[in-house]
């Protein structure tokens, strides 16, 4: 993919959403540190729940250290993995608490350094809490910058240099929110709804999936400059090129 793709695809996604966030709920650093460590394997949806429910009682690294283990364990055994997440964060308060003024470091080797904190959680936090261009490739980002072409890659890091490489600069704080919205909602990993997607005639991904109607037309023999022809030109996304090869 050219750079003029990848400017045009981004322009979109900033038109379509100026300002893309997290669907986690938080209102401080530490509260999204929390929120993130509980979203491995676990919807965000699910984490809110929980949250909604934790953050009014205990939403700083003392507060959470009062809880316990096992109290803090009932405010999120909703969640996949919910022992191992509350012995992480009772492990990651201590630390908050003992090394950087119960403060969240701005700091990506002080991050990872906090149990329950990889490379990954590490980047959403600079990126969402301090804006810093960073690029958290969860498996929406993964999958949307393999498909699309953006930035195809076979490992999670060789994606996000990529993508940190590629994106161009003043896209690059929101990128990562486009692209996960992007993957959750619109290039979903069994079936993306290519006919509903705002770059579709810039993706690279040969086997797109369209609405019956509009796969159809795709099948049917064209006759060139027939008025149907001309009206779908210009209110659809262009018709899935290997298929229409295939047919001809
Ligand atoms: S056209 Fe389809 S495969 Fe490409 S980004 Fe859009 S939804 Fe994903």
């Amino acid at each position: 993919m050219n750079a003029a793709k990848r400017l045009e695809i981004f322009r979109r996604f900033a038109a379509a959403n100026p300002h893309p966030t997290t669907e986690l709920e938080y209102s401080t650093p530490f509260e999204l540190l929390v929120a993130v460590v509980l979203s491995a394997q676990s919807t965000d949806r699910g984490v809110n729940l929980a949250t909604r429910r934790l953050f009014p009682v205990a939403n700083t690294p003392e507060a959470i250290l009062a809880l316990g283990e096992d109290g803090l364990a009932d405010f999120i055994r909703t969640l996949g993995l919910y022992k191992s997440k509350a012995k992480h964060l009772i492990a990651a308060c201590k630390m908050l608490v003992e090394l950087h003024g119960s403060q969240v470091p701005h700091d990506r080797t002080a991050l990872e350094a906090l149990p329950g904190v990889g490379r990954k959680t590490a980047n959403v936090i600079l990126n969402t809490a301090f804006g810093e261009p960073t690029m958290a490739v969860d498996t929406h980002i993964f999958r949307v910058a393999n498909r699309t072409g953006l930035a195809p890659g076979k490992t999670v890091l060789e994606v996000e240099k990529k993508l940190l490489k590629h994106v161009p600069k003043e896209y690059r704080v929101d990128a990562h929110h486009w692209l996960i919205l992007h993957g959750r909602y619109v290039c979903q990993a069994r079936k993306p709804k290519c006919g509903e997607c705002i770059i579709a005639d810039l993706c690279d991904y040969q086997d797109k999936t369209w609405p019956e109607p509009m796969a159809r037309a795709s099948r049917a023999p064209q006759k060139a400059g027939a008025p149907e022809e001309r009206a779908s030109r210009s209110a659809a996304p262009p018709r899935p090129r290997k298929r229409a090869q295939k047919q001809a």
